[in-house]
């Protein structure tokens, strides 16, 4: 593992079924367990982590490791690091995730309240509740946890909605869900898989930074010009 990455998934998790078996059965010792199927494309990986964050997820999902002038998403700290060198190396502090917590909170907020919509759902009680739903009926989504370096980043998500604090940030395998656990790649990558192939494109792109009523930040007069412009229209 490069130094940096935010790589710390249990080697067991997402076992390609058909090899889980072999394993469990014993029929096959030496069989390769280091291959994972990703249950959205259904090709296997031997990082789902780093796959998952740059196909399916929003570049913003994993901060450490996006470009924040671009957008986009370079999986590791290394290969970040490249980028920016490559591409912004008169602006390398703006390009970092260093001190932007906030806004990746206002960025995740946008993102899960859109989630809920396309789920056809409320934020954030229905959202949880579709959650739990979804993990009983998946059982084979396995208890993980929080890094050390994204709770500061939770606290900020719950404070921001004016939720109760975290008691603690493992993610369990039952269905006690809670909102905020859906910040994590695992959790958030089950429930879009939910979505058709059209919606999951959608949310890929999705970019909206929202404030604790679920409006908009920044950008508001750009989006209100496209309504206002139909009704001059209307009476010319
Ligand atoms: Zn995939
Ligand atoms: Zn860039």
């Amino acid at each position: 593992m490069s130094e940096g990455e935010l790589d710390y998934e249990e080697d067991q998790d997402h076992l390609n079924e058909a090899k889980r078996r072999v394993a469990i059965r014993g029929e096959a010792k030496n069989v390769r367990l280091r291959h994972r199927e990703c249950d959205i494309c259904f090709h296997t990986f031997t990082n789902p982590r780093r796959h998952a964050i740059q196909t399916h997820l929003p570049w913003y999902v994993a901060p450490e490791t996006a470009c924040w002038i671009c957008g986009t998403q370079e999986q590791t700290t290394n290969f970040l690091n490249k980028h920016i060198t490559r591409c912004h190396p008169t602006n390398s502090v703006d390009a970092t995730f260093k001190n932007r917590e906030v806004m990746y909170d206002e960025l995740m907020n946008g993102l899960l309240r859109e989630l809920a919509r396309a789920l056809g759902t409320s934020f954030p009680v229905g959202l949880e509740e579709k959650l739990n739903a979804i993990v009983r009926i998946r059982t084979q989504l396995p208890p993980t946890e929080f890094h050390i370096s994204e709770f500061k980043l939770v606290d900020a998500f719950l404070k921001l909605n004016c939720l109760e604090p975290a008691s603690n940030y493992k993610i369990p395998a039952t269905p006690l869900l809670k909102i905020h656990h859906i910040l994590h790649w695992k959790i958030l990558k089950n429930l879009i898989g939910y979505l058709n192939s059209d919606e999951q494109l959608w949310l890929l792109k999705f970019e909206e930074r929202k404030n604790t009523e679920g409006l908009q930040i920044g950008q508001l007069s750009i989006k209100l010009s496209g309504p206002l412009q139909v009704i001059d229209s209307h009476f010319i």
